[in-house]
């Protein structure tokens, strides 16, 4: 790891919370399973599948089905970042394609078209902070994001897209080490490394028929991150 690297990789985890990021983490890291080094030198997506492997690092292995490591352009300008799988995407180990995935899917086919922008879903990238379903779809642990989030991160730096789109609070918090919420954190830049971020509701809080106004909301930020990205 050259030193920007290991600056990288250190910001990384401070901005996580982590302070000591050699400590053991309270998930069950089994000796077995040793954390490979971040963003190594020719990473490439297929490496990280690869140090991915059968991931025994934490809880969340016990009940997946299966590990679901994110999908799309490998050279993509903008990166969609979610939570976790849920009950649909453990079983096909793609992400997003239960019912807000399609929503997804709907709202950037039809905002690019609707804006000029020639790109459909399969020209962006979309992963999720943690990679196995965690269990009745709660939130995931901080412990879960901190073992899985070196995942993320040399997604993130192999990547290297225009801008990400943080999907929800849970995306926030590991890309901007915030408390804050979407309300407070959406309509307005944000950076994780040196990677402009935007940040707005996760599709399944859309699908709830009294969030209206955060659908359009949503659109709108949408349109900024896609006319940033591909004007
Ligand atoms: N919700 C997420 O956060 N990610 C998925 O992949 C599916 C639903």
């Amino acid at each position: 790891m050259s030193p920007d690297q290991l600056r990288s990789y250190l910001e990384f985890y401070r901005d996580l919370g982590v302070k000591d990021i050699y400590r053991a983490s309270s998930a069950p890291v089994k000796p077995e399973m040793p954390i490979p080094s971040l963003a190594p030198d020719g990473d490439t997506l297929l490496k990280i599948v690869e140090d991915i492997g059968d991931c025994h690092r934490c809880a969340l292995s016990e009940k997946r089905t299966k590990i679901v490591f994110g999908s799309g352009n490998e050279h993509a300008k903008l990166v969609f970042v979610g939570e976790g799988p849920g009950a649909d995407e453990d079983a096909s180990g793609l992400p997003f394609v239960g019912r807000a995935g399609q929503l997804l899917t709907q709202m950037i086919d039809n905002t690019a078209s609707k804006e000029g922008v020639p790109i459909t879903r399969a020209d962006v990238y979309i992963c999720n902070v943690v990679k196995c379903r965690p269990p009745e779809n709660r939130t995931p642990l901080p412990e879960e994001m901190e073992v899985c989030g070196q995942f993320l991160f040399r997604q993130l730096m192999t990547i290297r897209p225009k801008a990400i789109c943080a999907l929800g609070s849970t995306a926030a918090k590991a890309l901007l080490a915030t408390k804050d919420g979407v309300t407070r954190l959406r309509g307005s830049w944000h950076k994780w490394r040196d990677i402009p971020v935007i940040v707005t509701y996760h599709p399944s809080y859309l699908l709830r028929p009294y969030n209206q106004n955060a659908k359009r909301e949503a659109w709108e930020d949408l349109k900024k991150v896609l006319h940033y990205v591909y004007d």
